[in-house]
């Protein structure tokens, strides 16, 4: 088996991979790219692993004439920028101790140490230079049939690191196969930790979520995590019910994260997943105009396409009826039509606090002709 694409065939990437070998190092691309290359997936960012010690691959690359940034060389990674591509080189390692969010980690010269301290086995494949697969674990099998599982037992790995269990829902979203359902032994684990997952940071959980919301299809692993009491813990009176009907209504639009976070409600998600304040206001907004039973128009004019997409889509979601036939034409000409009636209209003859009075009556009169009253006849 091998791996191919336009990521590996780069002589920046080859060059950066040559450069480690020729020092009597292996070079090998691990995690993600390995992965999403099998799968026939975009590859966004490139791991290499490698039995060489940090120092020694800066020393290397230095020498080779690449860029280096120490990005995280205390736990055996250094970034190596060629041709403007970050390569992130990580030493061999080792768990040696964990306590459920860090590890204390050795190097090692064994990739089968390496690859049993990841979490799932379609993460632990890797590939030489020229895309020749190399699985120490058996994970390639678990890939092809799109199977996510842990390295081991499942139990250990989870009390090792919490995060494990977000990751589990969300990789089984995007790289699991929805027909052969969520691994039952991995759930069952998840289920009895779950608990735990409230001593994971804010950011760490609210990164997560985001990515697995951002899934193209994130609501069969919402509705695990849900009856595993999972999302009970990253999103309390969260509820999944609507999550399918709402992705079957976006029809295949490009998936947004808050889009869906909407429609499962949950309390405190500002705090709980650290919201920055332009996510928080965009949810309050959405959140807001979900009962109010404002025209797609008139959202389009009030929150803009985006936000106003949301709403239409998750009200449609949660209520159980169909959207407007027309709503994208009419949140479209709602976001690019402005109020027709300015102050200076109503000037001299208005001011201060009665012309501001006057224009918001006004401008209500318009937003409940669906902004069709013309200028004239408001000012009428
Ligand atoms: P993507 O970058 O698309 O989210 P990825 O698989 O590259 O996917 P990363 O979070 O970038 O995921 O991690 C790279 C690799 O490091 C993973 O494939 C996995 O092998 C390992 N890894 C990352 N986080 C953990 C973790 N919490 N526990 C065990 N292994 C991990
Ligand atoms: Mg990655």
């Amino acid at each position: 088996m091998r791996v191919s694409g336009d990521w590996i065939d780069n002589p920046a990437t080859q060059a950066v991979c040559h450069a480690i070998e020729c020092a009597g190092h292996q070079a090998l691309f691990v995690g993600g790219c390995v992965r999403n290359a099998l799968l026939d997936r975009p590859v966004s960012d490139i791991d290499i692993a490698t039995d060489a010690d940090p120092h020694s691959v800066s020393d290397i690359a230095e020498r080779a004439g690449f860029k280096v940034a120490p990005t995280g060389i205390d736990h055996g990674t250094v970034t190596v920028i060629a041709q403007g591509i970050p390569h992130e080189v990580t030493t061999f390692r080792q768990d040696i101790e964990t306590d459920g969010r860090r590890a204390v980690v050795a190097y090692s010269p064994h990739i089968e140490d390496d690859a049993a301290r990841r979490d799932f086995t379609m993460n632990a494949l890797y590939a030489r230079r020229d895309g020749t697969v190399i699985d120490p674990l058996g994970g390639l099998p678990d890939l092809l049939a799109r199977r996510l599982r842990f390295v081991g037992d499942a139990d250990a790995r989870i009390r090792e690191d919490y995060l494990r269990i977000l990751r589990f829902f969300r990789f089984h979203a995007i790289y699991g196969d929805p027909e052969g359902g969520i691994d039952a032994e991995g759930l069952a684990a998840c289920a009895r930790h779950a608990p735990a997952i409230s001593g994971l940071s804010a950011e760490r959980i609210g990164a997560e979520m985001r990515k697995l919301l951002a899934a193209e299809d994130p609501a069969p692993s919402v509705a695990a995590m849900e009856r595993a009491g999972v999302l009970a813990q990253v999103l309390p009176s969260g509820d999944a019910r609507f999550l399918a009907v709402l992705v079957h209504l976006e029809g295949g639009l490009p998936p947004r994260w808050l889009r869906r976070l909407a429609v499962l409600g949950g309390e405190d998600v500002t705090d709980r997943w650290r919201l920055s304040r332009a996510e928080s206001r965009d949810l309050s907004h959405i959140r807001d105009a979900l009962g109010a039973m404002s025209t797609p128009a008139v959202l389009g004019y009030r929150l803009g396409a985006t936000l106003a997409g949301d709403t239409i889509l998750a009200r449609a979601a949660l209520f159980g009826t169909a959207p407007p036939d027309d709503w994208t034409a009419e949140i479209a000409r709602g976001a690019s039509t402005a109020f027709p009636v300015k102050p200076a209209d109503l000037m001299p003859a208005l001011q201060g606090a009665a012309l501001g009075t006057r224009l918001k009556e006004l401008e209500a009169q318009w937003l409940q002709s669906d902004l069709r009253l013309p200028r004239e006849a408001l000012l009428g």
